[in-house]
């Protein structure tokens, strides 16, 4: 399917044309023509599935009637408001909402915490139409009465799991009061917690749901590979991999602020250039070490889960646990980072005995088998070894090698583009070029739709289980478009069941 069949206007199409892009992603041939019938939506897809163009890009369409270039901040109501859970994911949005919205009048901005308040308040007083916004700050305006949602029409909650996660739900609840009841809803989520599904059922009106993959599926072009490790060697083996292997561009996770600190600061000084992103770093340090590291001025960027939430940065080929995650869907979204968009990426992870817990749950949740490998001097007894593969089902056999991995020869592999060797982080047009020849094979962009669900029971009535559950496409037989979730319906089925 193209974007032309999508529907969707020249002006998009331009603006998609200039990205590069070729064809809708699953999530956008499925969402856009859904939402530009005004229709609620519940969007089960995780960043990297191109879910941010999917309600971008219908909703501008929607809104393009109210395009005016009136200097009156009053012919400039809110009409769409976009939720998400962090600055860096506003940032990105609002930079998704500018780059489709280029040949339009429609007026956009973003606001967040952690910055001045009075330059937001500027630019949203002038009037805007389209609002990307942090829950605690839209709040602030909206005390200080700089803006009025009474005209929104559309309303987005983006990575909506997160901010549940991260506690914004009386924050949404005292938003959602104070927009029009009628309005467009639509609503994207990693996963379906019962607390989502809860909210979903409050907020959504007969939506469609639509799916793009498994619940914690992760892309097929990452290839996994965990270092057993003496925690105090841990540094040393990081640096050790970045060296030896000339790694140019490496987003690595610690679990602490104080640790990523750290980290960063001994990387700079066997010479890696590298800066940590975290929650005690202000607005403007963040800002700085995400450009930085988007512009391949730093080498590594050491993050925290929360401040690393949703991150998009271009042609990433390496994301390297320092320490795993407690949560192991913390793990899909650390290595989210890369293998996206049909690039092949590589998640490498340092594991302490401490952690082998840890490995054995990522392992269940992903259903895969994790390769362990060992870098010279730096290998461990071979008790170690099996004391941290031991109970991790079905891992494959530690492989063990004198020098280094294959990770590297492949993910310069992947940058090799026709005759020209394309350094990753020097040249930002791979993926472009490799979308222009329809070499984009990320499953995640291609595959089918396949709802997990068996009727629109199943989906209501499904509880935390969801997450245990990791192959939906070979529970269901065929594949299934979209499902319509109609409450009235279900209401009536379980009336019939009982
Ligand atoms: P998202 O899931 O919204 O974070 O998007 C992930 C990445 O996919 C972003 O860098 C987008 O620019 C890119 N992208 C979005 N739609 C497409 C498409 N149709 N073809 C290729 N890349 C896309």
């Amino acid at each position: 399917m193209s974007f032309e069949q999508l529907g969707l206007s020249t002006d998009l199409l331009r603006a998609i044309s200039d990205q590069g892009y070729v064809n809708p992603t699953p999530i956008q041939e499925q969402a856009i023509p859904v939402i530009l019938e005004g229709k609620d939506v519940m969007g089960g897809a995780q960043t990297g599935t191109g879910k941010t163009a999917s309600f971008t890009l219908p909703m501008l369409q929607r809104l393009q009637i109210h395009a005016n270039t009136s200097m009156s901040p009053a012919k400039h109501p809110v009409r769409a408001l976009i939720l998400v859970p962090t600055r860096e994911l506003a940032m990105q949005v609002h930079d998704s909402v500018k780059t489709y919205n280029k040949y339009s009048t429609l007026r956009s901005a973003v606001v967040y915490g952690g910055v001045s308040i009075d330059t937001q308040i500027d630019i949203v007083r002038s009037g805007v139409e389209i609002l990307v916004a942090t829950p605690g700050r839209l709040l602030d305006h909206l005390q200080q009465k700089t803006l009025t949602l009474a005209k929104v029409e559309v309303l987005i909650l983006d990575e909506a799991d997160r901010m549940l996660d991260m506690g914004f739900l009386p924050d949404i609840k005292q938003i959602i009061q104070l927009l029009p009841e009628h309005r467009q809803n639509l609503m994207f989520s990693a996963t379906f917690s019962p607390e989502i599904k809860k909210l979903a059922n409050k907020l959504l009106h007969n939506p469609i749901l639509i799916e793009v993959a498994k619940q914690n599926s992760i892309s097929e072009l990452i290839t996994h590979v965990v270092y057993p490790v003496e925690s105090i060697k841990k540094q040393e083996l990081l640096i050790r991999l970045i060296q030896h292997e000339d790694l140019q561009q490496v987003l690595v996770f610690t679990r602490t602020k104080h640790g990523a600190d750290r980290l960063a600061q001994r990387l700079m000084r066997h010479e890696i250039t590298s800066e940590a992103i975290h929650g005690d770093r202000n607005q403007l340090q963040r800002t700085q070490a995400l450009d930085n590291f988007k512009q391949g001025q730093i080498r590594v960027l050491v993050a925290t889960d929360v401040a690393a939430r949703g991150l998009d940065i271009e042609e990433l080929s390496h994301v390297i646990n320092f320490e795993l995650p407690n949560n192991p869907e913390d793990y899909v979204h650390r290595i989210g980072r890369t293998g996206r968009a049909g690039a092949k990426g590589f998640a490498i992870s340092l594991i302490s005995k401490e952690e082998n817990n840890l490995l054995i749950d990522i392992e269940k949740l992903l259903g895969i088998k994790i390769k362990t490998e060992q870098i010279s001097g730096f290998e461990l007894k071979e008790t170690f070894v099996q004391e941290i593969r031991k109970n991790t089902t079905g891992a494959e056999p530690r492989s063990k090698r004198d020098g280094f991995s294959k990770h590297s020869k492949r993910a310069s592999s992947f940058v090799k583009h026709g005759e020209k060797v394309i350094h990753f982080n020097k040249e930002r047009t791979t993926r472009n070029a490799m979308r222009a020849d329809n070499k984009v094979d990320d499953p995640l962009f291609t595959q089918p739709y396949v709802s997990k669900y068996a009727d629109i029971n199943s989906l209501l009535e499904e509880s935390s289980e969801i997450n245990k559950k990791n192959n939906h496409r070979q529970l269901s037989k065929r594949p299934v478009p979209a499902l319509f979730i109609s409450p009235v319906a279900n209401k009536q089925k379980k009336s019939e069941a009982s």
